[in-house]
């Protein structure tokens, strides 16, 4: 479905960005990489399902490497087609205690490099008549969580962000979504399960279950695969008029 198109994925090395590059791979888009760590396992996952694979490593918090990155990819495939605003960071304490310089990096990673990969990408999907821009935002877009301000109010952001871009390429062959997880078991996620056992004495195994009961009315994690499909739904024809929406896959966590 989707050969010849080229999809961006920042954050990819790891979790969910990672799920939702071999989601897109196996309908046949080229993937840039981002994100740090290891990246020559990724590379090769992603190019053993026979499509071309490159990397670039902007940091996200940089909007001067951000800006290198899109020329990167444009020069290396032509054009972003799909570009999946993924990366990452999360930063717990409550607002009297939360560090300034936390603040600011959550809301540099998490939301600001989403406009910067969108300005940048909108111009070759109109030209183009199509593009998908898929936000990956969280249930903290919906609603907050104590001790995560920062998070929550960049999530919340970039609801609103992929509201006003897709209400701008209304009228186009491009659309822009958001994807809203609940708990998803990805470093970012094993994190927040260590500091609960090591605050509360628990076992993994306990705390992860404490970790689910508190908001995930299912007891169960998404998984990367699952909302790697979810985003090749919003990049199927049956998507086409799919426009602003953000969708949450998260147990039940929105609904209570
Ligand atoms: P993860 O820690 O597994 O992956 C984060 C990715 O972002 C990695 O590839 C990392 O290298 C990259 N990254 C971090 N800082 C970066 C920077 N400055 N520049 C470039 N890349 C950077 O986390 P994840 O759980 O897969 O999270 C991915 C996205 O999903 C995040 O936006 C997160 O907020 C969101 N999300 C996660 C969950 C969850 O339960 N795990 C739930 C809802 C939303």
């Amino acid at each position: 479905m989707l050969k010849n198109k080229t999809a961006l994925v920042t954050g990819s090395t790891s979790g969910i960005g990672l799920g939702i590059a071999k989601a897109l791979a196996r309908q046949g888009a080229n993937i840039v990489l981002n994100g740090f760590g290891d990246v020559e396992g990724p590379k090769a996952e992603l190019a053993a399902l026979g499509v071309q694979v490159d990397y670039h490593g902007a940091d996200m918090s940089k909007p001067a490497e951000i800006e290198d990155m899109m020329t990167f990819a444009a020069r290396r495939f032509g054009r972003v087609d799909i570009l999946v605003n993924n990366a990452g960071i999360q930063h717990v304490a409550r607002v009297e205690d939360f560090p300034v310089e936390r603040w600011d990096a959550v809301i540099a990673i998490n939301l600001s490099s989403a406009f910067h990969t969108s300005r940048l990408a909108l111009p070759a999907m109109r030209a183009a008549n199509w593009g998908r821009i898929i936000n990956v935002a969280s249930v903290h877009g919906l609603v907050g969580s104590a001790e995560k301000s920062a998070y929550v109010a960049a999530k919340h952001g970039i609801v609103g962000l992929t509201k006003v871009t897709a209400l701008e390429t209304a009228p186009t062959g491009v659309t822009c979504n958001a994807i809203c997880p609940g708990w998803v078991l990805t470093p970012l996620v094993q994190q927040q399960v260590d500091a609960k056992a090591q605050a509360l004495g628990l076992s993994n195994e306990e705390a992860t279950r404490q970790l689910l009961a508190e908001k995930e009315p299912s007891m169960q994690f998404t998984t990367p695969d699952e909302l790697g499909e979810l985003a090749v739904f919003f990049c199927s024809p049956a998507a086409n008029n799919v426009r602003g929406v953000a969708w949450n896959m998260d147990g039940g966590w929105a609904a209570q």
